[in-house]
């Protein structure tokens, strides 16, 4: 196995200057990375899906830690660097141009381990697909997604938080969500404005079945207005009042006080 060059180099020789508008912030510190990589645990003879690869200093990471690794990246100005990595260790990485909202997970990685740096919206759209699949378990082993660290803390939130809200539920759901590392701004090129954390996700065995349109509609009408009761938020929408009083949760209650399994109840009463 050959030397790579650093990252740096990389960069300058394909010319990869970040894009804001592709949401680039690069991760050159290859101990960071290597840390980040372990967040999934063992990941020998395991698959690895990393969604937004860059320059490749993540993949890199996965690469050492035995991974097969599945990149896809829209961006193609990264495929040549990413090329590189290919012949580095012939057979372990397959690199996929194109935009990750396109792609067929269920027959491209199917149990693999996801690993991703993105930029927070194509992040959170991933993540709420990803947890809202029709059929569970999930093609995901894992999830380890760095995000802002303002977002991180709305998937792993509580109840009675500010930061607790749909994103919360629909991840707690079926899901285990931990906050795995907070990234200082400074460890990426260029820096962001705001400092970055990775969450850790790991499928329930047997979340409580529901219809995920429900509980989205659900989530969406009481936390759009989370500071009024939920007698007032959810009255638009059918049979929620019904299924309040169904399960017994005083309506005069606002939508934070709800822990997860609560609005799961919830939702599952408005079905019937
Ligand atoms: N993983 C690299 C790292 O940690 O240094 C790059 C991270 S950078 C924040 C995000 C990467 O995601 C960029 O390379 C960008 O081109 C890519 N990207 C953005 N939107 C994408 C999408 N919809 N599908 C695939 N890749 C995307």
């Amino acid at each position: 196995m050959s030397e790579l060059p650093p990252l740096r180099t990389v960069i300058a020789r394909h010319g990869l200057d970040a894009s804001k508008a592709l949401g680039q912030n690069f991760l050159l510190d290859e101990q960071l990375l290597d840390r980040i990589a372990r967040i999934p645990g063992s990941l020998s003879g395991e698959t690895a899906y990393e969604v937004g690869p860059g320059p490749g200093g993540l993949t890199r990471a996965l690469m050492r830690a035995g991974a097969d690794v599945v990149a896809v990246e829209r961006d193609r100005r990264c495929i040549p660097a990413l090329a590189e990595l290919e012949t580095w260790k012939p057979g372990v990485l397959r690199v996929i141009e194109g935009d990750a909202l396109e792609v067929d997970e269920p027959k491209t990685v199917p149990g693999a381990h996801v690993v991703a740096n993105l930029p927070y919206n194509v992040g959170t759209a991933l993540l709420v697909r990803w947890l809202t699949t029709a059929d569970w378990a999930p093609w995901w082993k894992s999830l380890t997604l760095m995000f802002q660290k303002e977002v991180a803390e709305r998937v792993v939130a509580k109840p009675g938080t500010g930061a607790y809200g749909r994103l919360a539920v629909l991840s707690q759901w079926r899901s285990d969500a931990r906050l795995a590392m907070t990234v200082h701004r400074s460890a990426f090129t260029p820096p962001p404005k705001v400092m970055s954390a990775v969450v850790h996700l790991t499928p329930r065995a047997a979340p409580a079945e529901v219809s995920v349109k429900t509980l989205e509609a659900l989530t969406a009408a009481a936390f759009g207005q989370r500071r009024k009761m939920l007698r007032q938020s959810v009255k638009g929408l059918p049979g929620a009042i019904e299924a309040l009083e169904a399960v017994g949760i005083e309506p005069t209650r606002r939508a934070e006080t709800l822990s997860v399994e609560e609005f799961v109840a919830v939702a599952h009463a408005m079905r019937r």
